[in-house]
């Protein structure tokens, strides 16, 4: 007997699959199983919280953090000493305790990621060691001895802070967090998070603000930190320091790489085995007849197997065996995206005037000077070491200039950052390809409409973002279509050939809608047919009336889509004129054939 298909589709989508888990927990919390399985699980569910934060901040973002067990510090020592002291509910200082760690994640994170380098590391390792050393020496805090007698978490008179109750309540909170991350992940947020982390340059040349996302990713993490804590200390009824020291945060990193820091599912199953393993251990040193801090090396040891065997951690193996959810094409009513006003043919779009780059002594750029008329394809040509890429550059905003202005549609747009120039309209690609690898090939083109959309991390935890997702999911679509690469929107973005990947580049920079496309030699690399392909979307794209810069190396490709050429040799500009005008000019010939001989 056939299911009917709309059952069909709700047992195969995303939603079922969370029912499904979350319901197992509750059946596992009232079946036969023995109180030392619970216990075991309620702490695996603390640990797990944390982790939850690292594989969002570490796996998916790419900093690196040892100082969780402080923001868990502080979620714990808050709720404690109120609780104690003051007599305040735990439902009340739960909150407290989360507005101090997002204060002092608001201070630590911005302060260190706003530096360039590698300093987060270093910097929560110095929060995690002061903050430990605090806990310790304050009297009001009981020193190393800390603070006894927290209640218990009280709920419509009944005691949840202890075994089968408590279990519901941890796991909940696991299950809603993980929920609510897969959501982020799977939003405009989310893709700007990845793609800070595959390229900072590119992300910003997306109109995302990295700073922003870092400092946001970090504080999220610190968040899922302390609500752990406070849940371990009314579960414990006692805090002292030594649960949030720098090992115990050196140990939530170990449990995230051992469970696969890029899944969300990892976090669990690093916790279950750092757990398991913990407990192993204890007979260590029984057998090995003197006491001592064993279980690192035995820790160590491990985290290098894993890495070396499994890189991806545990859940790579595991999760590979688990049904993924349909992938369900739910965009194609949604309302169309607003469009910005293009630049009515023949107006000036880009005026570059004498523009100069100098890298100390090296002039790179040397006061050079061009305009692209809307509709016009201007090719960008020299040889190797001209100054072409850093005119692109200067142009885009990823440089500073040494003098010179910039104008665009108007308006002067040197000095302003790249994702600036970017929200105005100029949208770039560039010469190594930089897309998300992991993601599909229309989640990598919808992070070109980053700056068409706005809803926001909680917005997108609590899925109150559809309508717009899937608005900028239609985009992406119709951008694929639009250069012939319908077929393969959902291919993994890291499996497409060279020619295919600078194609998808191209579809996320028309995503952001711009008035002028910028693509920095986007044949380099291609095979014949490939090239063929990328004319044929040019040529397109001329027909339609968009208005681009090419800076290209193949002279074929130049000639063949191009309406006006600018030379450039040793910084300078050497001519400018049609594709015919330069194929014959002496001076450009000499030019290049200094350059192949
Ligand atoms: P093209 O793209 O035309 O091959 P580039 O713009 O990359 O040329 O380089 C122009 C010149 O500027 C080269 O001599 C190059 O070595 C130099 N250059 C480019 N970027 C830098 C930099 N960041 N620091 C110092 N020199 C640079
Ligand atoms: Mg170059």
């Amino acid at each position: 007997m056939a299911l009917p298909t709309q059952l069909q589709h709700w047992i195969h989508s995303a939603k079922a699959q969370r029912v499904t888990v979350f319901a197992c927990m509750l059946l596992y919390a009232v079946s036969p199983v023995p109180e030392f399985w619970i216990t075991q699980l309620n702490y695996i569910a603390l640990y797990s919280l944390v982790v939850l934060g690292l594989v969002l901040l570490t796996g998916i973002g790419g900093l690196t953090s040892f100082g969780q067990a402080a923001f868990v510090g502080i979620g714990a020592y808050t709720s404690a000493y109120m609780t104690v002291n003051m007599g305040w509910s735990p439902w009340l200082t739960l909150f407290v305790g989360l507005a101090i760690t997002i204060v002092s994640a608001l201070i630590v994170g911005w302060v260190t990621l706003s530096m360039s380098g590698h300093y987060l590391p270093l910097a929560t390792i110095a929060w995690g060691l002061s903050l430990y050393y605090l806990m310790g020496n304050m009297d009001a805090l009981g020193k190393y001895d800390g603070l006894l007698g927290v209640p218990g978490l009280n709920l419509f008179g009944v005691d949840i802070s202890q075994g089968r109750y408590f279990f519901v309540l941890a796991w909940s909170a696991v299950l809603i967090g993980a929920f609510a991350l897969l959501n982020l992940l799977d939003s405009r947020t989310g893709r700007a998070i990845r793609a800070m982390r595959s390229s900072v340059l590119m992300a910003e040349a997306m109109g995302v603000d990295t700073l922003r996302h870092k400092v946001g990713i970090f504080l999220i993490a610190a968040v899922f930190a302390s609500i752990s804590g406070w849940l371990f200390a009314h579960f414990q009824h006692s805090v002292n320091p030594s649960p949030f020291g720098l090992k115990m945060g050196i140990e939530y990193l170990f449990m995230t790489v051992l469970g696969g820091a890029g899944f969300v599912w990892g976090a669990i199953s690093g916790s279950v085995m750092t757990k398991l393993l913990e407990d192993e251990l204890q007979v260590l040193p029984k057998l090995i007849g003197t006491s001592g801090s064993y279980e690192v090396i035995v820790f160590g040891i491990v985290l290098v197997l894993v890495l070396k065997y499994l890189p991806d951690g545990i859940w790579s193996l595991v999760g590979r065996f688990l049904p993924k959810p349909d992938r369900v094409e739910d965009w194609h009513n949604a309302a169309p995206l607003a469009e910005r006003t293009k630049p009515a043919k023949g107006e000036t779009v880009l005026e570059v005037d004498t523009i100069r780059k100098e890298f100390g002594g090296l002039v790179a750029v040397k006061d050079v000077g061009f305009s692209i008329q809307a509709g016009q394809i201007v090719g960008l040509i020299g040889p190797n070491g001209a100054g072409k890429s850093t005119t692109f550059n200067l142009i885009t905003g990823v440089l500073g200039l040494t003098s010179g202005t910039v104008k665009f549609r108007g308006n002067v747009i040197s000095g302003l950052p790249s994702r600036e120039i970017s929200a105005r309209g100029m949208s770039r690609t560039f010469q190594h390809v930089k897309m998300i690898p992991e993601l599909t090939v229309l989640e990598n083109v919808a992070l070109g409409a980053q700056l068409r959309g706005s809803e926001n991390a909680l917005s997108s935890m609590l899925r109150l973002d559809r309508a717009e997702e899937q608005s900028l999911l239609r985009e992406a679509a119709r951008q694929l279509e639009r250069i012939g690469m319908g077929a393969s929107m959902h291919e993994l973005a890291g499996n497409l050939a060279m020619g295919p990947q600078r194609l998808m580049e191209i579809a996320r920079a028309l995503c952001s809608d711009p008035a002028l496309l910028l693509l920095d030699e986007p044949a380099a690399g291609l095979r014949h047919k490939e090239k063929q392909a990328l004319g044929a979307v040019l040529r397109q794209l001329q027909a339609e009336g968009m208005s681009i810069l090419l800076v290209e190396h193949d002279m074929e490709l130049v000639m063949d889509v191009t309406d006006h050429i600018v030379v450039m040799e040793f910084g300078t500009k050497l001519m400018e004129g049609t594709p015919a005008e330069v194929q014959q000019s002496p001076q450009v010939r000499a030019a290049y054939l200094g350059m192949e001989h």
